[in-house]
């Protein structure tokens, strides 16, 4: 992760004990007070492309939305689905995120208030009643990847361990898996890592850990007893996907063990074409944006045919080494 340029704090969370600890990991930049976060985060005039390079840390309150209805087609559960963001952005910078389109700054912003977060989740979670309830974090952002400073994981394991109906996908693609370890496996809490294929990952997911140190955590994390999911998500269109993705998967299923994976899910790039609009203007000459899209009802994807040959291809490729139950179709109009 590059080295943040500067701690940007809300005043009226400079008190709370997490802020403290962040300050003092900190105590090398510039550290500068604001009323509300959005000061800073919602200027005008700046720069994601530029700014990713020199992004700085937000501490800040959120004050409403904690839990959230999941997008209709998003992630495995029932009608009791929900998301959590308890962070904007993040420290990786795949090209084909969504977040470079969707927002104006790079700087990262922690949400640090977790009470009212827990709060709202156990609302949530009283008013299931009885029913299982799915929530998804890692929506505006990786759910591990800055997990040095937020303490995200630590503090929320220990919720959903008191929660045992509630359940938690973690969404990452971080190798930093110390956090977890430190807990026995919790059967509720479900660590879901994306991956492309490695020519991909290479061109695409700038700062991403290796393929192969993910592959090495995901497989130290099974053998404690974590259930995975894994995540093909957005599919990437390119020459001789077909064999890439056999290769990712035969790696993949040969390192793990099939039996114990939650799930296994394949999803298409979409993204709301201003998105998109703005993503071409940071990045106008990546080979990515150079290929043929076409936007249907303000959603800009690859074309219907190139989807379907792409869905059909993989699926088929998947099934040659799980079963089919293990398997969903992200159908969410994003790519994370
Ligand atoms: S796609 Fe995920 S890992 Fe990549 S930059 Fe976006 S949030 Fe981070």
């Amino acid at each position: 992760m590059s080295k943040l340029s500067a701690l940007y704090i809300e005043d009226a969370c400079r008190k709370m004990p997490l802020v403290q600890k962040i300050i003092r990991q900190c105590a090398d930049i510039p550290i500068i007070s604001c009323e509300r976060y959005g000061e800073i985060f919602n200027l005008k005039a700046q720069n994601f492309r530029l700014q990713k390079n020199h992004a700085g840390l937000i501490l800040a309150q959120k004050h409403q939305g904690f839990v959230l209805p999941a997008p209709p087609g998003y992630g495995f559960g029932n009608q009791h689905s929900y998301y959590f963001s308890h962070m904007l952005n993040c420290p990786y910078d795949c090209r084909y995120c969504f977040l470079q389109g969707m927002y104006r700054s790079a700087h990262h912003v922690l949400f640090v208030n977790y009470d009212d977060f827990e709060r709202e989740l156990a609302l949530t979670i009283q008013n299931s009643a009885g029913q299982p309830c799915y929530f998804y974090s890692g929506y505006d952002c990786d759910s591990l990847a800055f997990e040095q400073y937020s303490r995200f994981a630590e503090h929320f394991i220990l919720f959903f361990q008191q929660h045992p109906h509630a359940y938690l996908e973690l969404r990452t693609k971080s190798a930093r898996i110390r956090p977890l370890l430190q807990f026995e496996a919790t059967k509720n809490i479900i660590i879901a890592l994306s991956f492309s294929p490695e020519n991909i990952a290479r061109t695409l997911e700038h700062r991403v850990p290796s393929l192969l140190r993910r592959i090495t955590a995901a497989q130290k994390l099974q053998q404690r007893g974590w259930s995975l999911a894994l995540r093909f998500e957005p599919l990437i269109f390119h020459e001789g996907y077909q064999e890439n993705y056999a290769r990712l998967f035969t790696t993949l299923f040969n390192a793990l063990d099939v039996r114990m994976l939650h799930s296994v899910s394949l999803g298409l790039f979409r993204m709301p074409q201003s998105y998109f609009k703005n993503i071409l203007k940071l990045y106008p000459d990546d080979p990515l944006y150079a290929q043929h899209f076409s936007t249907q009802n303000g959603i800009t994807s690859y074309s219907e045919n190139q989807e379907a040959e792409m869905i059909k291809t993989c699926e088929a490729l998947l099934f040659q080494h799980i079963p089919r139950p293990l398997y969903y179709r992200c159908k969410m109009d994003l790519s994370l």
